[in-house]
């Protein structure tokens, strides 16, 4: 837990938000600046920076997607979604907290922005 992290007092209650998933490790809240209809984010509630802080073998990986298809499997995503990490400066990161956005409710575009 990071006091000074907006998501870590999401994760533990500090500040309030509409948990759309929530277990031990993980919780899904939507994005405050929606980008397409359905916009969610998924975190571990550990204070992870960014994606390359947590190991690709750790199986909180798992405990992520699978959060990811039952916040999917709860929303009116049936025709798809998008799954996006952003990661550091040139990948568009600004909360320094590891988040999973899942996008959906329209035709996505590519390439993204
Ligand atoms: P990123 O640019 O990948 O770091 O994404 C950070 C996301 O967090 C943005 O889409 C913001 O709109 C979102 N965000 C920032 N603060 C909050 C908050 N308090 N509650 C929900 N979403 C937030």
């Amino acid at each position: 837990m990071d006091d000074a992290c907006i998501f870590c007092r999401i994760a533990s209650g500090a500040i309030p938000a509409t948990l759309l998933y929530a277990d031990e490790q993980v919780v899904a809240f939507p994005d405050v600046n929606p980008q397409a209809p359905t916009h969610v984010l998924v975190i571990p509630r550990r204070h992870l920076p960014r994606l390359s802080a947590l190991p690709g073998s750790d199986p909180l990986w798992n405990r992520l997607l699978a959060a990811v298809q039952a916040v999917a499997e709860s929303l009116p995503l049936a025709g798809g979604f998008r799954l996006v990490v952003n990661q550091g400066g040139d990948g568009g990161q600004t909360v320094e907290h590891l988040h999973l956005h899942v996008l959906g409710g329209r035709q996505m575009t590519w390439p993204p922005g």
